[in-house]
Order: C-alpha cells, then structure tokens, then sequence
C-alpha cells in the first residue's frame, strides 16, 4: 500500500509571516471557528461574544438568508423555511433520507440531478448552499476579529462521511470564500486538541454525543501518525432526545397540554436550559407563562433526569462496545477516552462513560469546543506555520466502503478494501476479454457484496484507443487514489501503449449511514450466498469464452478435423451452449458441459496450432529461424 504524504512542505515562517488560518466545526446543531492567536487556539466569538453559532439558516421572500439565534427563534414560526439540521441532507437524494427523520417534516424536499433541495419563499435551496451560509457568517466573525481573511480553513467531517457528503462539505466552503487546506475527521481533530498525537501511542476512543447524533470512533495512534480504526453511532439520537423526554415530563408531571407553536417553543427552550443548568446543580426550575396565561411551574431533579436518560446512555455504550468490536480491542486496551459534544456534560453521562471505560474520560477542554479546536491546530500547521520538526506528521482515517471495479459477469473486483487508511493509492492489473478489443468500459462502485447490482454505482469512465492484440494480451493498470479529504480518483492505463484515461469521481449523491450500515450486514449475511454466485458467474463467463473460441475455430479451421469429429465437437457445444442458457441453480450440469467441450476440443486445439505454426514458418528455411533467433 503507498501512503502519500500530506501534509504540506514544512517551511518554517518568520513570526512576522504567520499565516492567518481557521478550524471549523461545522456540526448539525452548532457550528464554531477557532484560530491560533499568541500561540494558543481559542474560539472566536460573535458581537454578543457567544461562540456557539447555531446551524439554522432562516430564508426570507426577499432571499435574504438570517443565521444562527435570530434564525433559531424563528424556527418555529416559520419551519417552512427555516433550516435546520442541515448536514443530515449534504451530498443526499430524497432516496437516501429516512423517511422518519422528524427533522424533515417541515420541509417541501425535490430530487433536482439527484440532489435534495428545499423548498422556501426565496427559491430552491440545495444544503450546500445552506451551509455555505452558515460557513459565511462563521467567516466573516473570523474576518471581523482577525482583521484579515483567512488564507485557509480545515473543516470537519464526521468519520463516517462517504465521498459525496465530503464533496459538498468542500462546495460549501468554496461557495463560502474559504479555502479549504483540508476536511478532518471529527474525532481526529478532538484527539489533536488535547495533544495525544504527542503521546508514544496508544488506541483512544472518541466519545461524541452531541444535539441529535451520536458518534464514537477508535483512533489508533503509532508514532505520531493518527488512524480510525472503526466508527459507530446512531444519527437520531443525542440531546435534542432528552429534551424531547423532559418536555413530556414535564406535560404530564403538570397535567399542562401546550399546543401553540410559541408555547411549544417556550417550554422547550425552558427544559433544554433546565437540563444544562442539571449538568451543574442538583435541582432546576422551570417557571413560564402560557400564552393563555396558565403558569408551567415543574422542579427537576438531577437524580430524575439520570434515571429517565438512562436507556438513551446505555444505547450509546452498547454502540461503543460494536465499534470496539470491530476494531477488534477490548476496553482493557483503551489508552483514553476524549468526551466531545454539549451533551457529554451531562454528568449522568460521564458518570457512565467512567464505569464503562473503568477511567476518567478525558474532559479538560470544553466538548463543545475540542472539535473546532483540534481543527485550528490542523490548519495552522497546514497553513505553513510549523514550530519544528515534530509536526511534520501524517493523520490517517479509514474509508468506509470498499472500492471496487465492475468485472466480467456483473461481479466487483475490490481495489481498496473497506477500512483501509487514507491517503491511499492501488493498482490492479486488468485485461481484454476479446480479440482486437479497443475500449474497456470502467465502472466504480462501492459497498461489500460481490455483485456489482449488489452495490453502489459511483462512476463510469471508458479507456479508448487500445491498439488491437489478442484477447488477454493487453495490461490494463486500474489506479485507485482516495486523497486525505477521502475524495477518490480513478485512473486507467494501457501499459504496452500508454494510453491514459482518468475521472475524478464526483457522486452526485451519496449514501446515508443507514445505508451503509445496512450494506455491511447483507454483506456479512450473504457472504456464503454471494460466494456461490461468484463461483457460477465464473463458470458462466469461462462456458462464454469457451464457447466463443470454439464457433470462432469451427468457422475457420474445420477442416483439420474429420467428420466424426466434428460431429462430436457440434454436439458437445451445442449441449454447452443449452447449459450455460439453463437456469443459474443447474452450476453442475454447466461444469459437466464445460469439462466435455474442453476434452472435446483438445485434439482440436493442438492441431490448428500446428496448422498455423505450419503457415507462418512456409517459404522459410531453418537457417532463417536460427540467424532471426539469434
Ligand atoms: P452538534 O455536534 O450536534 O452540533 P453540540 O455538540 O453542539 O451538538 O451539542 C448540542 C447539545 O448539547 C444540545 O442538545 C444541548 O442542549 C446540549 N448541551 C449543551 N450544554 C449542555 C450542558 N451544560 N448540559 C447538558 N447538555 C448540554
Ligand atoms: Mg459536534
């Protein structure tokens, strides 16, 4: 396997140089964006100096587009065009959504180039659009504080982001004017903020649960060089989820019904508060007038909300333990575990996170701000302001679909497998198939079964201009290349001539965890009933072949064989022939067939070979053989 390298030529600036660059955490609930100053990464704030920016994005008739609190507040006014949780919808066809993901309700969705956009009073929206907004604002806080535009932004990602929600990450912030030096893992960047890249090595798990996901990652770090292991979670839980407990709680506690969007909204927002004071104190109180002026009174006890959360914390370290069995270690072996997003400051949560792991977590640095930080530090370095030689590190993740390409019979050839780290690039040698064969169609999917109708189409190229040879003379070197955003390109080259062709692919849609996850299962179930198709299609395709060069050889060369023998080689073909047309259950009878026409045909075979040495050897004399051999 070749690793490329990537981080960028380690040249050392004069302090007077620095390059301005930013980290951003571009989360479904908040996003945030730090910077390097005097040497420390911190958060820059808004006006009103919070730092939290929240990821709704509010359109008026105008086209006018409101970001963040004022957006938020709005929400429920006018959900029709008040967007939110936006990143569940990146690099997505309506195919790809969950039907039951609440937080589409609201929203008019069309499929435009196999795309999701929303409908609003100002037009379509595409969520790479939207989002762009959201990096805008975060830009021009950036550029209020710093004074200058920032030559360049690490962004993250969540470390199961296929190759098209990356891509629209990276369109986003292109249409937000921010250069991107990179996309980074989540996990990663929260493992870079707290400096574990310093440590020997080790495995860390990152512990992520934030306003409506759930993520864990297991990151192995050897020699500096930072590698996910295995990724989990769940994209519909988190803790918009405890709101959601508490807000019935409290209906039912107060025998109080609320029904107007305002009320809905003031009790809301009264819980969520309620919960994160809970996260400090032992009690809260919720006190809020309704619009029909009865008064919501409830007392929340710290106790309480442990106990009711305690089925939604269980499920997160039931997950945890799935991702540390497919990374293949035990909690024994786990060096440390970083707390990431607003949720793990629950202390029900850290409380059960501690017994899990039987350690401390690690939670020095604010979780809701270790992603953003860990993604400054990123960009610094990547921006070219290096502080000595132990920063010239690498970072690698994982993909997480193998890569593949669509051979003979519809079966998937894997080139890059499931899990292997990035940046990597493969190769694997292919050929023609038929005699004079001048193009071969290429097509790459993804996913883990071995039909290709089984996986992912992702793209389709064609490599012409292939100089006419014998089936099976031409080497065709295929050339996998997934880059340090996890972007891949596709290359293709005849070696004997040279002739290149490549795509960069660039799905217009991507695929949703669910379905990812869902791939992985069938796969692992099917892997028997897959295995068993191969080995059919196989026969079919060498029945086909066989077939083929036999009809081509009676067509021209018949007359090397006597009638009996032809007759045998008619009937044996024309018995292949009903075989491989049977259905795919009959694999013995076709192997039958086969094995007689190949016996059939040997005698057959030996002598055209005769036949035609004979011809290309006429008119010349042994003497000519040896001087041209020697
Ligand atoms: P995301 O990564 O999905 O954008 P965040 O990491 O910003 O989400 O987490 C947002 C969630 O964290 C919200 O549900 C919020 O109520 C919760 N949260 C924030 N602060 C606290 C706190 N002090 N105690 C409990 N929950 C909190
Ligand atoms: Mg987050």
């Amino acid at each position: 396997m070749a690793l490329l390298q990537i981080s960028e030529p380690g040249r050392v600036r004069a302090p007077h140089q620095r390059r301005c660059a930013v980290g951003i955490d571009l989360g479904t609930t908040h996003s945030l964006i730090a910077t390097i100053r005097n040497g420390v990464p911190e958060v820059l704030p808004d006006m009103d100096d919070t730092q939290l920016l929240p990821s709704v994005v509010r359109y008026s008739p105008e086209g006018q587009a409101r970001v963040g609190y004022a957006a938020q507040a709005d929400a429920l006014f006018d959900p029709k065009n008040t967007i939110v949780s936006v990143k569940r919808l990146m690099g997505r066809s309506k195919a790809d959504l969950d039907p039951n993901d609440a937080h589409l309700a609201p929203y008019d969705l069309v499929d435009q180039s196999g795309l999701v956009h929303i409908r609003t009073v100002a037009g379509l929206k595409n969520p790479v659009a939207v989002s762009a907004e959201i990096l805008s604002a975060l830009r021009a806080r950036a550029q209020r504080i710093l004074n200058e535009t920032p030559v360049g932004a690490v962004i993250t990602v969540p470390a199961y982001f296929d190759d098209a929600q990356r891509q629209a990450t990276k369109d986003a912030a292109r249409l937000a004017g921010l250069h991107v030096l990179r996309l980074l893992n989540e996990p990663t960047a929260a493992a870079l903020a707290y400096g574990l890249e310093q440590c020997a090595q080790g495995r860390y798990v990152i512990y992520d649960l934030g306003g409506g996901t759930f993520d864990v990652s297991i990151l192995n770090l050897t020699r500096g060089v930072f590698e996910v292991l295995a990724t989990g979670g769940d994209a519909a839980l988190g803790g918009d989820d405890i709101d959601r407990l508490l807000f019935q709680y409290v209906m039912a506690e107060t025998d109080i019904a609320v029904h107007a969007p305002g009320d809905i909204r003031r009790l809301f927002d009264a819980v969520r508060r309620a919960k994160e004071t809970l996260s400090e104190e032992n009690e809260a109180h919720i006190d809020i007038a309704l619009s029909n002026g009865v008064r919501c009174v409830a007392r929340l006890r710290e106790a309480e909300l442990a106990e009711r959360v305690q089925p939604l914390i269980a499920r997160t370290l039931d997950l945890t333990r799935r991702a540390l069995r497919d990374a293949q270690i035990s909690v024994q072996e786990v060096q440390g575990v970083v707390l990431v997003g607003g949720t793990t400051r629950m202390r029900a949560v850290r409380r059960a996170v501690e017994t899990f792991f039987k350690q401390a977590p690690l939670a020095g640095i604010d979780p809701d701000q270790v992603v953003a930080l860990g993604a400054a530090i990123q960009a610094d370095r990547l921006a070219g302001n290096l502080r000595g030689e132990q920063d010239d590190w690498l970072l690698l993740d994982v993909i997480p679909l193998s890569l593949g390409v669509e051979t003979m019979g519809g079966l998937v050839e894997k080139i890059i497998p499931r899990n292997a780290t990035i940046p990597v690039a493969r190769a694997q040698e292919f050929t023609t198939f038929k005699d004079g064969q001048t193009a071969l169609a290429i097509h790459v999917v993804q996913g883990e079964r071995e039909r290709v109708a089984d996986c992912r189409s992702l793209a389709r190229f064609e490599l012409r201009g292939i100089p006419k040879m014998t089936a099976g003379a031409a080497r065709i070197r295929v050339t996998y290349q997934v880059d340090a955003d996890g972007l891949l390109s596709v290359s293709a080259r005849e070696m004997r001539s040279d002739v290149e062709a490549s795509i960069c692919v660039k799905p217009s849609y991507g695929l949703s965890d669910d379905e990812i996850a869902r791939m992985l299962e069938d796969s692992m179930r099917s892997a028997h009933a897959d295995q068993n198709e191969r080995a059919t299609r196989e026969l079919q395709i060498e029945a086909e072949r066989l077939i083929d060069a036999t009809e081509t050889a009676l067509a021209c060369d018949a007359d090397v064989l006597t009638a009996v023998e032809r007759d045998e080689i008619n009937t044996a073909l024309a018995a292949a022939r009903a075989a491989r047309a049977g259905a795919d259950t009959e694999r013995n009878a076709l192997d039958a067939a086969v094995q007689s026409l190949k016996a059939a045909t040997d005698a057959f075979a030996a002598r055209r070979m005769d036949k035609h040495i004979r011809a290309a050897l006429a008119g010349r004399s042994v003497d000519d053989l040896t001087q041209s051999q020697g």
